[in-house]
């Protein structure tokens, strides 16, 4: 199943991995609430290696685990509710790059990017879920 060149699969390539792994335990099924409660749950579980420090407890390869977890449940997410990952990625970049133009943050002081943000995002408080 891993190979050498795991590391340039396209994200079409992952999720259909993932869907095979799935289909062939009949769990491709999950409902989005489960799924979205799971990405939480996973990302929990990364959160926990830093409960106590910026040192993260356990290994690397702990860390990638709960990593890919999010991933994994974040790839059925999105086939379930036909979302197209990369399209999604780049469409929220473009919408942050508007709402936190680059020349208010690049080179600024940690107060100016703090009251940059802010006013950013109180200008573009959301008024829809
Ligand atoms: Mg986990």
């Amino acid at each position: 199943m891993i190979d050498s060149d795991s590391s340039d699969k396209t994200f079409r390539q992952i999720s259909e991995t993932i869907q095979a792994h799935l289909e062939a335990r009949d769990w491709q099924d999950n409902p989005p609430r489960g799924l979205a409660i799971s990405i939480a749950l996973e990302a929990n579980e990364l959160l926990e290696h830093y409960q106590w420090g910026d040192k993260p407890v356990g290994k690397r390869q702990d860390l990638a685990e709960e990593l890919a977890d999010i991933f994994i449940y974040a790839f059925q997410f999105a086939h379930s509710n036909d979302i197209d990952i990369p399209t999604a990625i780049l469409e929220k970049l473009d919408k942050a790059a508007k709402k936190y133009p680059a020349d208010q943050f690049k080179g600024k002081t940690d107060d100016e990017k703090n009251e940059a943000w802010i006013n950013n995002k109180l200008r573009h408080k959301k008024t829809t879920l």
